[in-house]
């Protein structure tokens, strides 16, 4: 009945483990471990009343969804709190997500440098592996996203589907790659090989081309945050192609997400600077029974977009590739309900 939830990865807690497999005592100690990094172990023993437990923390869920929902009605950004502050500057300093720092309590957006160079940011980002959860304005600091198991399994399970579409094509002139980072970084972002662009308009603010293909997963982060990114900064006039953008909606840690809605736009469609539907959209529950067949939610991607601005040099490959290439998201629904399979 004992249940571990885990919010963060944290790469010290394996080593921790290790270091303690020598100990008795291990379950008082597997609980010390998991406080000391911010992992929840909710425990219900068999002699505790359930009628009592479980009710108390249908409480818990519902308190954390009036957070998550309160989190959602506004993009404003709140001076940094005084608790708790050496902590969460761990996150900045030395690239520490600790435990100590209450992070599931924080409300986001959530400022956790101010007075910084880009430099000083991209050198951070890239030394502590941050990934789509900071972002840089104006000399603050802002964190959007918190990294969490839904995030991570949904991002992952995109990118297979579109470098399994594009298979055909690896090892060949025309192969796409998925990119790292840039000034502003996307989940994950997708292009061929493309000519230098002029500095400095290129994605890294000096001369590097842009992605033709973004993929943005909201999971702590707003819903209107994202898409405003997507609209107003991706998909701006000479930058990306397409986007994808997802957004789940959050749950406890350690929860199986409730559904998730799916966006694709294309900057062919833009018809004014604020007017701009979406190509594709649809959302989905993920819990089961997973009705859904493969097929049922697809988006295409025409071979014009991903390989928008290619070498002069080089060919579309419309021999090799189908136009449009396909994604199926039964798979991304599939990857997430299949990896919660055994939470509530
Ligand atoms: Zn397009």
């Amino acid at each position: 009945m004992q249940r571990a939830q885990h919010w963060f990865y944290s790469t010290s807690w394996y080593k921790d483990v290790k270091k303690l497999k020598n100990i008795v005592n291990y379950d008082w100690q597997k609980r010390c471990i998991c406080l000391d990094n911010g992992i929840f172990l909710i425990e219900v023993y068999y002699d505790q009343d359930l009628e009592i437990v479980i009710p108390e923390r249908i409480q818990k869920v519902k308190e954390f969804i009036n957070q998550a929902s309160k989190r959602d009605s506004t993009d404003a950004v709140p001076e940094r709190m005084p608790n708790c502050n050496y902590y969460r500057n761990l996150w900045w300093d030395k690239g520490e997500l600790s435990s100590k720092a209450e992070w599931d309590k924080v409300t986001l957006p959530y400022k956790l440098a101010v007075g910084v160079t880009l430099n000083e940011y991209e050198r951070r980002v890239e030394e502590f592996n941050v990934h789509g959860c900071w972002e840089w304005t104006n000399g603050d600091v802002i964190i959007y996203e918190l990294p969490s198991e839904p995030h991570e399994i949904c991002i992952g399970a995109i990118t297979e589907e579109l470098m399994d579409a594009v298979r055909p094509v690896k090892g060949t002139n025309a192969q796409i790659y998925s990119l790292g980072s840039t000034r502003k970084e996307a989940d994950e972002s997708f292009r061929p090989k493309k000519p230098l662009v002029v500095s400095p308009h290129g994605s890294d603010g000096l001369d590097c081309p842009w992605p033709n293909i973004v993929v943005e997963v909201a999971y702590t982060e707003s819903v209107e945050h994202v898409l405003e990114k997507v609209k107003n900064y991706w998909l701006k006039p000479n930058r990306a192609h397409d986007a994808i953008v997802v957004k789940i909606d959050p749950v406890p840690a350690g929860d199986r997400p409730i559904c998730m809605k799916v966006w694709h736009y294309c900057v062919s469609d833009r018809v004014t600077r604020n007017l701009f539907p979406a190509r594709d959209k649809f959302d989905f529950g993920l819990h089961p029974p997973l009705t859904m067949q493969p097929g049922a939610f697809l988006i295409d991607i025409q071979l014009d977009c991903l390989y928008h601005g290619l070498k002069s040099n080089i060919q579309i490959p419309r021999n090799i590739l189908p136009n449009p290439i396909v994604l199926d998201f039964f798979y991304v629904k599939r990857a997430i309900a299949e990896m919660f399979e055994d939470r509530e």
